[in-house]
């Protein structure tokens, strides 16, 4: 198949996907893509990495060496991500060349908190109550109108916990405005949560729309820690948060995967955190327990070809794997896998660092709570000694 063809043809198996990022997401996806036969480009700043060891070729280039990114997209029938923050430059660079998808629009809205919640709120989406910070004025007036406790957070280039304080006192403006480092800010209302939620979702190209089933999060230190699914909620509730996360995708146009995360308050009621236009590590369990996981699934929706059943066969629980388990040397592997239902998954990360994610585990059980506690005591039996 010529490139040209591939915007209108579906793409099919032995074409070569493009992918910019190249961490453990990227690496996922193109295990995925290559059980189907594709081959896979990868291209970030970086080099030896998770997605270069299992890719095809591995372009280590700035994201804004248009000159690259060219070369790169010329090699390709399709470009999508595993990583958002890529200047809006690169993908329209990529777009002029071949299809990028989700396209770049999506990745505008979303790689910047306040375009995102703006957007949300706009189309009637529900999210906390926020504010644009630009000076520690627009703080106390934030602070005095929404009130405290809050979570101050940079508007761009914020993941996993990274460049956000909760404030819990008027006297702690100055400090967290300070700790923004004169970036742009959100002030968001503290939301008093019950449960973190999570919706993957695709969308095809004539617009079809399938999600997850809810998968239900567990944080340590803002990290995501423990994900299982189903989530425990009311079944009405779990068809809200998939309607929703439908929802977005339709007023967003996304071709290819959204990961939706949501609060569940006390009260009952969903509100969306933050969205993410591609695969997500409480997704990772998908691999494991659903029909088609999730990676396959931005496979098939970025390449037009049918949607996969997002079936869960068994209720089942993902663990990550952070850095500091390598503290006192290697894991304990085999302690970990002497219950066969656990599976792991490592990323191929050579240096171990604290809060780094190395890989995960994942259980299932005939319960989500037997398949939580297979996969926590695998977790802990890691750090027994060798
Ligand atoms: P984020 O980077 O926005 O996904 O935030 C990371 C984690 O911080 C979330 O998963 C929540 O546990 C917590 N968090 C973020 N925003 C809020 C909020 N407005 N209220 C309460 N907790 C929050």
């Amino acid at each position: 198949m010529s490139l040209s063809q591939a915007t209108v043809q579906p793409i099919l198996p032995g074409s070569t996907i493009g992918v910019l990022g190249s961490g453990q997401l990227g690496r996922m996806f193109a295990i995925a893509a290559r059980e189907l036969g594709y081959r896979i480009i990868t291209y970030s700043p970086d080099n030896d990495t998770p997605t270069g060891h299992i890719a095809d070729e591995e372009f280590s280039c700035a994201y804004d060496n248009l000159e690259k990114i060219r070369e790169f997209a010329r090699k390709v029938h399709v470009v999508t991500f595993e990583f958002e923050n890529v200047p809006s430059d690169t993908t329209k660079t990529v777009a002029e060349i071949v299809p990028v998808r989700p396209a770049g629009q999506v990745l505008h809205v979303t790689q910047h908190r306040l375009r995102e919640k703006i957007f949300l709120q706009e189309n009637g989406f529900p999210v906390t109550p926020f504010r644009r910070i630009n000076s520690l004025e627009d703080l106390e007036k934030a602070a005095k109108e929404l009130g405290i406790p809050a979570v101050l957070k940079t508007a761009s280039f914020g993941y996993d916990g990274k460049g956000q304080v909760k404030i819990t006192a008027f006297e702690k403006c100055k400090a967290a405005f300070e700790n923004l480092g004169g970036q742009e800010g959100i002030y968001e209302a503290f939301v008093d949560f019950e449960k973190e939620l999570s919706v993957v979702a695709a969308r095809t190209l004539s617009g079809e729309t399938s999600a997850f089933p809810v998968f239900e999060n567990a944080h340590a230190n803002h990290i995501l820690d423990v994900t299982f699914a189903p989530a425990n909620i009311d079944p009405k509730l779990a068809n809200e948060a998939c309607k929703l996360a439908a929802g977005i995708l339709e007023k967003l146009n996304v071709v290819g995967l959204l990961t939706v995360e949501m609060f569940l308050t006390k009260s009952g009621k969903l509100l969306v955190n933050e969205l993410a236009p591609r695969t997500h590590n409480s997704g990772h369990l998908t691999i494991d327990a659903c029909v088609t996981s999730q990676f396959e699934q931005q496979l098939r929706a970025v390449c037009g070809l049918p949607l996969g059943s997002t079936e869960l066969r068994q209720p089942a629980a993902m663990a990550n794997l952070l850095g500091h388990l390598w503290k006192d040397g290697e894991p304990n592997w085999a302690a970990a896998l002497s219950d066969p239902l656990v599976k792991l998954h490592l990323y191929g990360k050579k240096e171990a660092r604290m809060g780094r994610k190395m890989g995960h585990l994942t259980a299932t059980g005939k319960t989500t709570a037997e398949a939580v506690e297979r996969v926590v005591q695998a977790r802990e039996r890691l750090l027994r000694s060798l």
